[in-house]
């Protein structure tokens, strides 16, 4: 009997190994029908996804996922499209949240797709840049952003909407950080997504960024956020996430990510 136990080790082993994943899984996780699916329905008519190829309509190809397994920090230095959905963004119906660890649904962004969708420079950018007048009612405040995918109109919807809003939440959006600017996200050599004209700063005397504050004794960065989650949903409609659902939070932060919420969606 002795003798038998080695060999019963081994079958054991070859049979776990055997156990193939989740046709609709990668090895991250990521519902490949539902994560393809939900990029399609956001950015409607300018891309094919056939296996792992995803095809522009002008014929250049991308990568959907090359298979590579990536630490925490890797998915946001060098993530390919496909590790986008990586987390699953939690909506602010989901109520108040102390993000884990490294958890950050929507600063993963593979760089040339997001070239592709917006323009590869400031200046084919600022082809499809206008200005919103956000708040008119409550002050000045012209925001340069990206007319594409009706990013302004719904920048619109959600100014009209928080105006009409008691002063105690409008205030919220006073004296916002802005729109369009070509720059990357500081201490690092990607691009933010407002070089894309595609994300915006509420009022910046609100913010709370997980930079400007000392990790605790275990190491963690304390979360913290003056923003009220009515103010996040607004932005939610209209296919925005919200920077305070990170760990590396950015609570002024929001950015057009239909693909993240539909996927979320999807994911239930
Ligand atoms: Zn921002």
């Amino acid at each position: 009997m002795l003798a038998m136990k080695p060999r019963i080790s081994i079958v054991f082993v070859v049979l776990l190994a055997a156990i193939p994943l989740s046709a609709a899984q990668g090895g991250d996780g990521v519902d490949q029908a539902d994560a393809k699916a939900a990029l399609l329905e956001a950015y409607p008519g300018l891309f094919t996804i056939s296996g792992n190829t995803v095809t522009w309509s002008d014929g250049a190809t991308m990568v959907w996922d090359d298979g590579k397994a990536r630490t925490a920090e890797e998915l946001i230095k060098s993530p390919d499209i496909e590790d986008m959905f990586h987390y699953v963004y939690p909506t602010a119906s989901a109520g108040d949240l102390i993000p884990d660890v490294d958890f950050d649904p929507g600063r993963i962004r593979n760089e040339a797709f997001f070239k592709k969708l917006y323009g590869a420079s400031a200046a084919a950018v600022g082809h499809h840049l206008t200005t919103v007048k956000w708040l008119p009612k409550l002050g000045k405040y012209p925001v340069r952003i990206t007319s594409l995918f009706g990013v302004d109109a719904r920048l619109s919807k959600i100014s009209n909407a928080l105006q009409e809003m008691p002063a105690d939440m409008s205030r919220f959006g006073l004296k916002p950080g802005g729109g369009f600017n070509w720059r990357v996200i500081a201490g690092t050599d990607q691009l933010s997504v407002h070089s894309f004209g595609a994300a915006f700063d509420i009022n910046v005397g609100y913010s709370d960024y997980w930079f400007w504050n000392k990790p605790d004794d275990k190491g963690r960065i304390p979360f913290k956020n003056r923003i009220p989650l009515s103010i996040v949903t607004l932005f939610e409609r209209q296919g925005f996430i919200w920077g305070g659902r990170w760990y590396h939070y950015d609570t002024m932060h929001f950015e057009y990510r239909p693909e993240l919420l539909l996927y979320k969606e999807k994911q239930g």
